[in-house]
């Protein structure tokens, strides 16, 4: 079984809903950069204050900030049953920083799974999507409706729009996954470990894809 995994692709692709899911199922821990800053916004430390800016106009953090939470977090010890990157690395200096990080410690990657689905398809899963403020988990306003609006079906925590699934970031981050993260797709599609998964249909079908992927 696969157990280190990369899970990356446009932002609405799927990559949180369906890697939360996989960590379920396998016992990995999800490693999501973006859960990680946003955190750190919230807490107002030093870090979060920087990188808020940045996320708040769609564009990405710069490299040392992101690449400096990453270490200790693969090698963390509950991160010793296999884990799962989600939004790191965003281009290819920062795998090329993630590749000697694992180098040095002996870590290596299983599957880099490449998650894809027209741009359509993502802006619309974009602007309907609602995230428990308490658990994280993941609605969506038509697709996959709360049962009571505003609130977790799991939790009952309130449920929030992220101030970058505006319209206008929307944009700007699809631009910015077109120039600086779709350039990884070269950077791994020549490794044994590269698959390639259409995240575009039914939830458990994609889930079904993927799966498939890691056999
Ligand atoms: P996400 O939750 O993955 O959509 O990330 C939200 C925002 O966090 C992005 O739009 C970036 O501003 C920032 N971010 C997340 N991951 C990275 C990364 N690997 N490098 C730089 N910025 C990142």
């Amino acid at each position: 079984m696969s157990r280190n995994l990369i899970l990356f692709g446009p932002p609405g692709v799927g990559k949180g809903t369906q890697g939360a899911r996989l960590a379920r199922e396998y016992g990995l821990l999800v490693i999501a950069m973006g859960d990680l800053l946003r955190e750190e916004v919230r807490n107002e430390t030093a870090l979060g204050v920087k990188a808020k800016a940045f996320m708040d106009a769609g564009e990405l953090v710069p490299d040392e900030v992101v690449v400096g939470m990453i270490e200790s977090r693969i090698t963390a010890d509950h991160a010793s049953g296999g884990f799962i990157l989600d939004g790191f690395p965003r281009n290819v200096r920062q795998a090329e920083a993630l590749a000697r990080m694992l180098e040095k410690h002996e870590l290596t990657i299983d599957r880099v799974i490449f998650m894809q689905a027209d741009e359509s398809v993502l802006v619309e899963r974009l602007t309907g999507r609602l995230i428990c403020s308490s658990c994280g988990f993941g609605f969506h306003r038509h697709y996959s409706p709360p049962k009571i609006e505003g609130r977790c079906d799991h939790c009952n925590g309130e449920l929030y729009q992220r101030d970058d699934d505006r319209e206008d970031v929307i944009s700007s981050r699809l631009q910015v996954y077109d120039e600086q993260t779709s350039p990884l797709l070269e950077y791994y599609s020549a490794l044994d470990s590269f698959r390639s998964v259409d995240a575009v249909g039914d939830i458990d079908e994609i889930y079904a894809r993927l799966q498939a992927a890691l056999d």
